[in-house]
């Protein structure tokens, strides 16, 4: 029998574990350890994971030892590189943590080779020295694989799409606890869900992926008052649905604390960030920018040409672990009454508890398929929207929450009714169907049911819940 998610059990302790815990390479806590609770802590403190045990792998094998060892003893696993995804508490289940599994090789003629538990910011440091790059999302914190499961929308996404479109191939688990390798020609049902499908259908251990060259980029951000966002925002609409494919925006409403670590002139008020990265010649970049710094005084300017490795520069996303809730749903426009109602709710004076809300402009190669099918939805949305607030307590996460719901309820005319499986991750009917269209939903559940007939791991079970 599979005990459901983040059911109440009574978790078995460490003599339970031990015939596991002999078979592995990596190490095994159990959770009457002391210190467990700080093994398992997420990136996102407001997630409480709650695991029986914790297998921190040093090698496929022990990722196929421990799945195996849970389908035979009826228990569910869960995956977790960094935990910026973190959603579930697995309570009485295992957590298998790939932070261990920390092989990157970059191949000078354009592609690498990473273990799952690789964040961006390493294969960004080795692949800058032979001028190539990933397609990375906002931050280089993420692990490449969580991200690249999800599909991937960073700041490249308009001239070099989502990165799973770049994938050659995957090392994974599935939930019948065999080890494969998944191409566009070996287990083709697994490379479709494996690009889009988060970790249903599998628990990658290593990814082989397409590199780009781009050792510059002109880009970063520009900073306005608060007082000037309505102005701003209504220039960066035509500017940014001008744009040519070389370039990708977003403009992000701040409120960032009045702490030492945030640049002073952004501390402690209301501002408004204009993100951007141009792919082209970066003196025709640096002009098309200029057509939003003319607008109102830059409070900040931290658009430049520079070196791949500041790709954070872009969006200045925060690093440290922190207690948050960020909703996000995605638009099929933004046209000047959805401005004007974002900023009712989020702008100057509406008392918006978000420390971030953020709108990214979509299309390009963002919204052209891949050379083969994925199972990554939503490729029409035109643009992103994500708040991202503190919830440091259940009343301010509620606080938060609901707060949230209002600035999705002011742009209800331009929900698509969907969202990225990451920044959403689906794990239930309701968020299942808004992360897929439903002939995606309907592979999913198919390659799930083939490949984890007993339902070992805990991130395909959604696909049952729809069923
Ligand atoms: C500050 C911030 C900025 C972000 N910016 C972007 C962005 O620009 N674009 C974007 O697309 N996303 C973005 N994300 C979302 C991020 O890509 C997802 O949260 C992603 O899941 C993080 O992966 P992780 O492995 O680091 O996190 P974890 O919490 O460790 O993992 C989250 C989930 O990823 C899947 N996963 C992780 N490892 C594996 C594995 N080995 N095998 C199978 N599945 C696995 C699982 O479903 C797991 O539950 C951002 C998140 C944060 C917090």
């Amino acid at each position: 029998m599979t005990l459901s998610l983040d059911a109440v059990v009574e978790a078995p302790g460490r003599i339970f574990f031990d015939a596991l815990r002999r078979r592995l390479t990596g190490s095994l806590h159990t959770h009457d350890e002391p210190g467990f609770d700080d093994i398992v802590s997420p990136w996102n403190l407001a997630v409480a994971m709650r695991p029986a045990a914790v297998v921190v792998a040093r090698t496929a094998q022990d990722v196929v030892e421990t799945v195996r060892f849970a389908g035979a003893h009826g228990l569910t696993t869960g995956v977790q590189a960094t935990g910026h995804g973190a959603e579930r508490s697995l309570a009485g289940h295992i957590l298998i943590m790939t932070k261990g599994l920390d092989e990157v090789t970059v191949h000078p003629e354009g592609w690498a080779r990473v273990g799952a538990g690789v964040k961006w910011a390493k294969l960004v440091a080795a692949a800058a020295p032979y001028g190539l790059a990933g397609v990375n999302g906002s931050t280089t914190d993420v692990s490449i694989v969580g991200y690249t499961t999800g599909g991937g929308v960073g700041p490249l996404a308009r001239t070099y799409g989502i990165n799973a479109d770049r994938v050659r191939a995957f090392e994974v688990v599935t939930g019948d606890g065999v080890f494969r390798r998944v191409t566009p020609t070996e287990y083709p049902d697994l490379y479709f869900a494996l690009r889009g499908g988060k970790g249903a259908a599998g628990i990658v251990t290593a990814l082989e992926f397409d590199l780009i060259h781009m050792p510059s980029f002109y880009g970063g951000a520009i900073y306005f008052d608060g007082a000037d966002a309505a102005a701003v925002i209504d220039r960066w609409r035509g500017w940014a649905d001008a744009l040519p494919e070389q370039g990708t925006t977003s403009f992000a409403i701040f409120q960032l604390p009045p702490l030492p670590e945030i640049p002073p002139p952004l501390a402690g008020r209301m501002t408004l960030g204009i993100r951007f990265l141009w792919t082209g010649e970066p003196s025709e970049g640096a002009r098309l920018l200029n057509q939003i710094r003319e607008v109102a005084p830059v409070i900040l300017d931290d658009a430049n040409l520079r070196p791949y490795t500041e790709i954070d520069h872009v969006h200045a996303d925060p690093v440290d672990p922190m207690p948050v809730v960020d909703p996000s749903i995605l638009l099929n426009g933004f046209p000047a009454e959805a401005a004007e109602r974002l900023l009712t709710v989020a702008g100057p004076g509406s008392g918006s508890p978000q420390v971030i809300v953020e709108v990214r402009h979509l299309g390009g190669a963002y919204a052209r398929e891949g050379a083969h099918p994925s199972a990554f939805s939503h490729r029409a949305a035109r643009f992103s929207v994500l708040t991202v607030g503190m919830a440091v307590d259940e009343t301010m996460a509620a606080g938060t929450l609901a707060h949230a719901r209002e600035v999705f309820a002011a742009l209800a005319d331009w929900d698509t009714g969907g969202v990225w499986p990451n920044f959403g991750v689906p794990h239930d009917a309701v968020s299942a169907r808004r992360s897929y269209d439903e002939p995606t939903l309907a592979r999913l559940r198919e390659i799930v049911d083939t490949y984890d007939p007993e339902g070992v791991l805990q991130a395909g079970a959604y696909t049952r819940a729809v069923a």
